[in-house]
């Protein structure tokens, strides 16, 4: 059976998500996972949610997807150790060389090659399915066709983002913020923090949704060039998805209000359940319909946090 996972910023959001039908929800580990500290979660906030979602027979998976210097993957150990006491189910890496740690000495946690990994064939799954990923998130622009053939001939879960916003460039492969910030710092436990970079502990400023002025062949400056940052809600994919045999649907965005995060869950789920049981001849158009309702919120959710996200970037 397919599975929904939703993205908890918060404890409140893991909340709203499991009592939207989630299967599984996702959240940060604090410094380690590319967001703000307010969207990330100590250990302690980790353990509640952990404890939350498995009374309810849901799954926690803990994103670790920033790249660690040498002289960090002690405490990389450290953290493992003590979520496998939590116990959590998965864990999402971008780097190979945690996931071989993580295959290696803690074999009980499922290692999930994140979509900063940038799988967009099937030898790159194969790649990570090596360095010890048990689960793949495909690229986002991937077809059909490819994440079929990955699900069938390289023998790991596939995951697909049925919401996501694109950047301009592959998901986690733009070093544009970190042109706004060079500074950066350890924390209390030794973590360092290159702010501009959210390969490193920092953010992305989304400064590529600031005004550009780009110079033409002749010379001339074109103003207000604003490159492409789009959003997608998977809809009429779905039953195809299914039929493919994908393992996980994802639904992105740890920054969402709980009422809205819930409302896309619960959205979701409802589409999935009838996509399972009827198949192709599921009619998508009413929840289209509610889809048209909850974009407008989660645009102005997401306009809001760009701006002070911009802001930021040029204090
Ligand atoms: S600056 Fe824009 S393209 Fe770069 S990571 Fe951020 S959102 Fe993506």
């Amino acid at each position: 059976m397919v599975e929904l996972l939703a993205s908890g910023g918060t404890f409140e959001m893991v909340q709203a998500c499991a009592e939207g039908g989630a299967d599984a929800v996702y959240v940060g580990a604090l410094g380690w996972s590319r967001r703000r500290r307010e969207y990330e979660m100590d250990d302690e906030t980790i353990k509640r949610s952990a404890d939350f979602l498995h009374e309810r027979g849901k799954k926690i998976r803990v994103a670790i997807n920033t790249l660690p210097a040498s002289d960090e993957v002690d405490l990389f150990r450290r953290k493992m150790e003590k979520f496998a006491s939590f116990p959590i189910d998965d864990v999402i890496l971008t780097d190979p060389g945690l996931m071989r740690i993580v295959k290696e000495e803690f074999p009980e946690i499922k290692v999930h090659a994140s979509v900063g990994c940038t799988i967009v064939n099937l030898y790159d799954a194969l790649l990570y399915k090596d360095a010890g990923a048990s689960q793949v998130v495909t690229e986002c622009r991937m077809p059909l066709d490819d994440i079929r053939e990955i699900r069938e001939k390289v023998g790991v879960g596939v995951e697909v983002l049925v919401h996501a916003t694109t950047c301009y460039t592959f998901l986690g492969r733009c070093t544009m913020s970190s042109y706004t910030k060079f500074e950066h710092s350890p924390d209390e436990t030794g973590k360092k923090h290159f702010r501009g970079s959210p390969n490193r502990g920092g953010l992305c400023y989304r400064i590529c949704l600031t005004e550009w002025e780009v110079r033409q062949d002749g010379g001339e400056w074109e103003k207000s060039v604003v490159l492409p940052n789009t959003a997608y809600f998977i809809f009429d994919d779905i039953p195809a998805l299914i039929e493919a045999g994908v393992t996980t649907l994802k639904i992105q965005g740890r920054e969402y209000s709980p009422g809205l995060v819930g409302e896309m869950v619960s959205l979701y789920r409802r589409l999935i359940d009838e996509c399972i049981e009827r198949g192709k001849g599921v009619d998508i158009r009413p929840y289209r319909e509610e889809l048209e309702r909850i974009q407008s919120r989660r645009d102005a959710e997401r306009t809001e946090k760009t701006r002070s996200l911009i802001r930021e970037a040029t204090l």
